[in-house]
């Protein structure tokens, strides 16, 4: 799950983390009111979940009131592209007012977990207020990374070591020491798993302040986390996740035309392989799971039913636990609710597979049955 930046900073703020001081703003009497706090003089920032705002137009600084209402005026409503947020961009419906930061040099902060060692990895650079992708490519010996021991944590030399490679001013060593150690502990706390701070900022006074913010989160996690749940905003998620997340369903919305129906994260990842080998491109992954309701099913293809981008649809069930008339139930049911004047390919197989394939070839529905993996792919592909 994503947060936004304001949010993600007033989080960081409790365990101590530096962050300029500011408001969110929803409308622009409020920005204007939050600018007033400030004493006038702010930075007016579209909150949207994606980074990139700053060359997208989406960060303005405002010497008055005036101003922050002229800036505050034209971002909200707008939609901001940005190179993370698709060429479709993002409506902006909040801002963030905050006060206006000295910034002498600006700095990259990052935590990830690293798979292939298990343990979390904090990562700094110089280069900061860039995309560290980008650094990371062209220039990796500028990114430096300490491995944190999860039974000790973030140890001092580490940070401090993380801090003389940045080239720090020495008066603002120890505050970036305390500021690593709160954010190490903000991340360990929330079970996030990225926190990006890009850029982290020197200001004139050499303090150092987190200029940006963006915090991820396990989703496995979030069950101990309704503080962090509360913050969801899902003006910002595709709504064909969060139909598919009230019914518990995995499902991630893609760039192609063939929708995919599956059971298993690992059927589903073969079925988007075998699509892409026949040269088709999926339109969705989707895992309906082990034991899904008849419910789960008619709503699962219902939502691939309501992409428009949705050319046709391959479901592909390997029934284990998951029965095959389970599923042919709710695919019929879904059909029948909605209309079905797509082409469907089904490949089925496994508990009770015959009693599936009578209830499709008895509904009446236009479909095309499949035998094996590669056929069904090959039928979609062709199909649409
Ligand atoms: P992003 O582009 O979405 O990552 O947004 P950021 O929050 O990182 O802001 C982009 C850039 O705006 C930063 O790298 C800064 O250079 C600039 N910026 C943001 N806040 C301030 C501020 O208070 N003062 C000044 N001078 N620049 C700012
Ligand atoms: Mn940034």
């Amino acid at each position: 799950m994503n947060i936004h930046e304001y949010q993600a900073k007033a989080v960081l703020a409790q365990f101590g983390v530096q962050v300029p001081q500011g408001k969110v703003a929803f409308s622009v009497e409020e920005a204007v009111a939050a600018a007033k706090e400030l004493g006038g003089k702010a930075v007016v920032k579209a909150q949207i979940h994606a980074g990139g705002r700053g060359k997208a137009g989406g960060v303005k600084l405002a010497k008055s009131i005036e101003e922050v209402e002229q800036h505050a005026r034209e971002l909200l409503g707008k939609t901001l592209v940005t190179h993370q947020t698709g060429p479709e961009g993002k409506v902006v419906k909040r801002l963030l007012i905050e006060q206006l930061t000295d910034i002498k040099k600006e700095y990259y902060i990052g935590l990830v977990l690293d798979r292939a060692q298990g343990r979390i990895v904090m990562m700094a650079s110089q280069e900061g207020g860039v995309e560290i992708e980008e650094v990371a490519a062209a220039h990796p010996e500028k990114i430096f990374r300490e491995t944190i021991d999860p039974a000790v944590g973030l140890n001092p030399f580490q940070a401090r070591n993380l801090a003389f490679k940045l080239e720090l001013p020495k008066e603002a060593i120890n505050k970036a020491v305390k500021f690593m150690t709160a954010l190490y502990e903000a991340f360990v706390a929330k079970d996030c798993s990225i926190a990006e701070i890009n850029p982290l900022v020197l200001t004139g006074d050499n303090d150092v302040l987190a200029l940006d913010a963006k915090l991820n989160f396990d989703d496995n996690a979030l069950f101990r986390h309704k503080d962090i749940v509360d913050l969801r905003d899902t003006d910002e998620e595709d709504p064909k996740e969060i139909e598919a997340s009230k019914y518990d369903l995995s499902y991630i919305a893609l760039d192609g035309n063939i929708g995919c129906m599956v059971n298993g994260a690992g059927l589903a990842m073969a079925t988007m392989d075998t699509i892409k080998y026949y040269g088709g491109e999926p339109a969705n992954f989707l895992d309906v799971g082990g034991g899904a309701s008849e419910e789960k099913v008619t709503a699962a293809f219902k939502i691939i039913l309501s992409d428009d981008n949705v050319k046709g649809i391959l479901v592909n069930i390997f029934g284990g636990i998951m029965k095959c008339d389970v599923i042919a139930n709710g695919v019929v049911n879904a059909a029948r609710q909605l209309g079905l004047t797509k082409p469907l390919v089904v490949r089925l197989e496994g508990t009770n597979v015959q009693q599936g394939k009578d209830i499709l070839n008895q509904s009446g529905l236009n479909l095309v049955a499949a035998d094996s993996l590669a056929d069904a792919a090959q039928k979609i592909v062709g199909l649409v």
